[in-house]
């Protein structure tokens, strides 16, 4: 058999299966058996396809025809331009969430401009592709202004299999960035495990968080890739999925410097109660940004008074 009928019969079964980009994934799940790059398969392409290659291909669509998540399968998502290691213990980076990591850090390297330290909280990490991202491109900022500040990254997260994923993502991708030119970045990270802000100590110039929003009863009708395969605790977010809200707009003035701000992602229709929550909590000039698709993605206040 040669690779392209190979490709073109596994998009038929994924098609079959309900996959949405059945003929997408086919070429990704044909990369990751044949271990070629896309240029050289393109170039195979009327090649036959070897007899392990074949059975390494079956085994990867096999999974994908389940719904597994393709990103569980190849074990990573690209996230702000850095790769991820995914595992069922973590949420899939989702390209929305960049609408959190953008904002969060246009807010940092503002407020960064005229100290010498700058302390980040990201709640509910997961893969800790918000706090990595951040934290990597407000140092990458510094250096390349020519300004020396110490970075100082938190993650928390209440899951333990995830800060152990999340501490493997920066590892990887501080490393990538310092071994590559970055020497004088000055950035620290430290992950911890922490049911929001329970084991958080000191305060914090920004605090992120994409808590999970999903309401309950509204998780079984997503996609099977999400209700079977991704972590619920990452998602549930109580019974009219505002619990994380209540909690974080709580506490988080006591964990904020004055002029320290909070970003948040939501869903479109929880805008207006969590802008509320977060001017009842004491947040000024309250700001939502939307996603791509037009739709209310994140919101973002200012503590002016220290708590
Ligand atoms: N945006 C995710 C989804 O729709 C949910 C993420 C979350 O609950 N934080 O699947």
């Amino acid at each position: 058999m040669l690779y392209s009928e190979a490709k073109k019969k596994a998009a038929g079964i994924l098609m079959e299966a309900g996959v949405e980009e059945a003929g997408v994934d086919a070429e990704y799940l044909l990369l990751q058996a044949s271990g070629y790059n896309r240029s050289t398969l393109f170039m195979k392409l009327f090649e036959e396809i070897p007899d392990e290659v074949l059975q390494k291909y079956h085994e990867l669509i096999d999974r994908r025809a389940t719904r597994e998540p393709l990103q569980y399968i190849l074990g990573n998502q690209d996230f702000m331009g850095y790769m991820f290691i995914v595992t069922p213990d973590v949420l899939i980076p989702r390209f929305d969430t960049e609408v959190l990591a953008e904002n969060a850090i246009k807010r940092a390297e503002t407020a960064a401009r005229d100290r010498d330290s700058f302390r980040i909280l990201d709640l509910c990490t997961g893969s800790g592709c918000v706090a990595t991202s951040v934290g990597l491109e407000l140092a990458k900022n510094s250096v390349a202004l020519g300004r020396k500040i110490n970075i100082e990254v938190t993650g928390a997260d209440i899951s333990e299999a995830a800060i152990d994923v999340a501490k493997k993502n920066w590892s990887v991708n501080y490393d990538e960035l310092t071994t590559t030119g970055l020497k004088d970045v000055l950035v620290n990270a430290r992950f911890i495990i922490s049911d929001l802000f329970g084991s958080v100590e000191g305060k914090f110039e920004i605090i992120t968080a994409n808590p999970p929003y999903i309401v309950r009863e509204e998780i079984q009708t997503l996609s099977p890739e999400i209700t079977e395969h991704e972590p619920h605790l990452a998602l549930d977010g109580g019974d009219d999925g505002m619990d994380f809200y209540r909690r974080i707009c709580m506490e988080a003035p006591r964990y904020l410097v004055s002029g320290g701000r909070l970003l948040m992602e939501f869903d479109d229709a929880e805008a207006e109660p969590v802008a509320e929550m977060m001017k009842e909590a004491g947040f000024e000039d309250i700001e939502i940004y939307r996603d791509l698709a037009g739709l209310r993605r994140v919101v973002e206040g200012v503590i002016r008074e220290e708590k």
